[in-house]
């Protein structure tokens, strides 16, 4: 369990489900889903601690990953200073940041558990002043070999098990439309038409 590489990064795999999104600019994103034998499960804070961080590393402490966590996994900055931010929704982020700042990692049994951010390290993100309370959560493993945007959560609820299911599967972007040379005229049969969105490096 020390060497992530013994039992893949995160334990040992018994199952796993995967899909690939294409976002509107064409970027391929994948979410996946793992399943971890018995023995690897995360069943104690303790456990989340050592694969699942979600606070910004020193640099310090480990230059390359404090570089690759302050240029891939901060969110926003978001919240009211910054209203314009694309996951602000009627005032407030739609994924719940800024999280609150929390000195020891606790499980949730309704949702995601609620992962260590201690006060301290603070970081110039985008020109802003940003601290842990926007890190994504990641593994330190993952970023280092990959040096990427990936995001990790705990799933140990049966409620979220249940929505991460649905949402893998939640599907492709669809557009409702009407190409009209005039002015648009109600139609009820062409609002009815379902338009798949492919971006190019899709339809490729
Ligand atoms: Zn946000």
């Amino acid at each position: 369990m020390d060497d992530p590489t013994v039992h893949g990064a995160l334990g040992k795999s018994i199952a796993q489900v995967y899909t690939i999104e294409f976002q509107k600019r064409g970027l391929p994103h994948a979410h996946i889903l793992i399943v971890l034998r018995a023995a690897d499960k995360f069943s104690t804070s303790e456990h989340i601690d050592k694969f699942v961080h979600a606070e910004i590393l020193s640099s310090t402490e480990n230059l390359r990953l404090h570089e690759i966590v302050t240029k891939c996994l901060m969110h926003g900055p978001c919240g009211i200073d910054n209203p314009g931010e694309p996951c602000m929704k009627a005032g407030q982020c739609k994924n719940m940041f800024p999280k609150e700042f929390r000195t020891e990692t606790t499980m949730n049994m309704s949702v995601y558990p609620l992962y260590r951010r201690c006060p301290s390290d603070t970081t110039f993100v985008r020109g802003k002043e940003m601290y842990n309370r926007f890190v994504v959560p990641y593994n330190p493993y993952l970023l280092l070999k990959y040096n990427a945007h990936i995001n990790i959560e705990v799933c140990t609820s049966l409620h979220v098990v249940k929505y991460i299911y649905k949402y893998i599967y939640k599907g492709f972007d669809c557009a409702n439309m009407v190409l009209s040379a005039g002015q648009v005229q109600y139609n009820e049969i062409a609002n009815y038409i379902n338009a798949r969105y492919v971006s190019a490096p899709e339809a490729m």
